[in-house]
């Protein structure tokens, strides 16, 4: 029979579990740390249902000799000394050495340890903080922590825990930003027996984001590279070129002395280096590691949460930003003083396939590649930009209504003020024009398969691991709505046909925007995700520089008035106003 023994502090290290680990990616955070610090080469992860019934974390670090073993699950006992100034204790102030005993008191947690020069390992078995077993055990020198069934012995807490795709994605984005944090480390990350990410060793962080986001990305990112010896600052890294932008700030990435964190300050400052380089609303990928004195950092909220404020917000972000816009310019002259690269061979349209476009009669002239990409650049035949609105027979109605609004004057390029037998009406193009293409979008996929576009080149597409899967699940869905996309390799794929709305030149960035929207929705898509995603192609469909003339704005104000929702974008936002005749009266006080 093992001795049952209840580790010293059994109920205050499950209060501090509550704050140290709230949930499963920090546990994972903190058994990683753990590795790296004990010198470990390699680290391999793997994790069920979102970290929540199993954990595990194997190290080839330097392990621990048996009594350091038990030792470890002792509150307060670490073997790490550290300077006060480090950011690492300030993040970690106050649960230094509690990490293992915390995560062991809220868990049934395995230990197996082996240490340089002993004989054999030691294993140790914790359930909810009660010591169940400890005995020898064979493997190699390191370390293997199993954490299973988090927090279910204190069901308050597990509560807590959200859907194991949401804790799922924790997992995998922390780990990737551990593994960017330190890419001489090998790691692998595997969720139920499958591999989410994998890298090893790397000698430069540029190769280490080509294993972890795709070679694809490191092609769009230069290289930042700045110093100020006075002030204790250095920025180094990778940042994206001019345009190259994505729609969530995922890929936003800043690092503060090699650990990853959330800084308001650090992220407007990218941010505000791309002003005018890149589409608004969108956010430049980037990987920068800023090096400062830790006394001039304060970690002033939840450790966990990594949240970093400067001492001096505005000598930091004058810094960054100065870094970052250097860069970019630098990028920018080298671009203008380059000499042009040889012409690509022009692909003419073949004539055979022309049919598979959907409008043949408009003239197809082939596209001119992508300044610089990685990959050859699809050479794709394209579209002009009227192909977008299939002159589609206007609705009865609509040609009625439209002969009754004549447009008077064009505004700002964008708005268009119209007079109608009712009234005056002031039309926000812009606004207009998304309603039309929205309600184009929902009504040809409501009719059953979308008409589709096949493209003369397909693109190549790379993406990570978590992104193609998202895809594959997601495959019938996409191809009902008129993108075929094929795997050609692991993670490689081949966009062969998209939508006939979609523009040609916008296909790549939209659909990885696509499947990041598909990533965040999990399995459950319908027509809600559709409707998302239909907005998310008109959001920029219309552009100021489209300048339409009147007769144009009269035929759009046609359309409008003929989709089922005419008086709001898809945004909820109203697409005209009105003053009738008689308001006019009333205004001006009656006739
Ligand atoms: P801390 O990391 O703050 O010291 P922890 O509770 O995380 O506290 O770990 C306690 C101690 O256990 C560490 O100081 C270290 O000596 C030992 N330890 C934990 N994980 C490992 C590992 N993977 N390899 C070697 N030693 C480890
Ligand atoms: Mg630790």
């Amino acid at each position: 029979m093992p001795t049952i023994r209840v580790l010293s502090d059994r109920v205050a290290n499950q209060i501090a579990a509550g704050e140290v680990i709230e949930r499963p990616v920090a546990v994972v955070k903190e058994l990683v740390e753990n590795s790296i610090d004990a010198g470990a080469t390699r680290v391999e992860v793997e994790f069920r249902e979102g970290g929540k019934s199993y954990i595990r974390v194997e190290d080839n670090g330097y392990g621990m000799a048996p009594d350091a073993a038990l030792l470890s699950l002792e509150r307060h006992a670490t073997s790490k000394i550290r300077e006060t100034a480090d950011l690492d204790t300030i993040a970690s102030f106050g649960f230094r050495g509690e990490a293992l005993p915390s995560i062991a008191s809220v868990s049934r947690f395995t230990l197996r340890t082996r240490a340089e020069g002993s004989e054999h390992g030691t294993e140790i078995t914790v359930n909810g903080g009660k010591l169940l077993d400890r005995k020898e055990c064979g493997m190699p020198v390191g370390t293997v922590i199993e954490v299973a069934q988090l927090f279910n012995s204190v069901p308050a807490r597990r509560k807590f825990l959200k859907a194991t795709s949401t804790e799922t994605a924790h997992i995998s984005y922390n780990c990737r930003l551990i593994a960017l944090a330190h890419p001489k480390l090998a790691f692998r990350l595997t969720e139920n027996g499958r591999v989410v990410f994998q890298s090893p060793a790397c000698e430069t962080l540029g190769d280490r984001i080509g294993e972890i986001w795709g070679k694809r990305m490191v092609g769009d990112l230069i290289p930042v590279e700045a110093q100020d010896k006075e002030k204790g600052l250095r920025l180094t890294g990778l940042t994206a070129k001019p345009g190259v932008g994505r729609s969530t700030r995922r890929e936003l990435v800043t690092l503060v002395n090699r650990r990853p964190v959330d800084s308001r300050t650090l992220g407007f400052a990218v941010l505000d280096a791309y002003h005018g380089r890149i589409q608004k609303g969108r956010y430049p990928p980037a990987f920068l590691f800023l090096e400062i004195d830790a006394r001039a950092v304060d970690v002033n909220v939840h450790p966990a949460k990594r949240e970093v404020r400067f001492r001096n917000e505005g000598e930091v972000r004058r810094f960054v930003l100065e870094a970052v816009t250097k860069a970019l310019e630098q990028f920018e002259g080298v671009k203008a003083t380059a000499p042009k690269p040889a012409p690509r061979p022009e692909i003419k349209p073949i004539p055979q396939l022309a049919p598979t476009i959907p409008k043949p009669t408009l003239p197809v002239k082939p596209t001119a590649p992508k300044a610089a990409p990685p990959i050859p650049a699809p050479q794709v035949a394209k579209l002009p930009q009227a192909a977008l609105i299939p002159p589609a027979p206007a609705p009865e109605k609509a040609v009625a209504k439209q002969k009754d609004w004549e447009c008077l004057r064009l505004f700002k390029k964008r708005l268009a003020l119209f007079e109608t037998s009712r009234g005056l009406v002031l039309l926000d193009l812009r606004r207009a024009d998304q309603r039309v293409r929205f309600e184009r979008i929902l009504a040809g996929s409501a009719a059953g398969e979308s008409p589709r576009q096949t493209l003369l080149l397909p693109i190549p597409l790379e993406l990570e691991p978590l992104a193609a899967e998202a895809l594959e699940r997601q495959q019938k869905f996409l191809r009902t709505h008129g993108f075929e996309i094929e795997a050609f390799g692991r993670n490689f794929y081949r966009v062969e046909s998209v939508p006939d709305w979609l523009r040609m030149e916008d296909a790549e960035v939209f659909i990885r925007d696509l499947i990041d929207l598909l990533r965040q929705r999990g399995k459950s898509v319908g027509t809600v995700v559709w409707e998302q995603i239909a907005q998310l192609a008109v959001k920029d469909s219309y552009r100021s520089g489209d300048a339409l003339n009147t007769e144009q704005a009269e035929r759009l104000a046609g359309e409008l008035l003929g989709c089922d929702n005419p008086h709001t974008a898809p945004d909820g936002k109203a697409t005209f106003t009105e003053v009738s005749w008689k308001e006019w009266d009333r205004r001006l006080g009656g006739e």
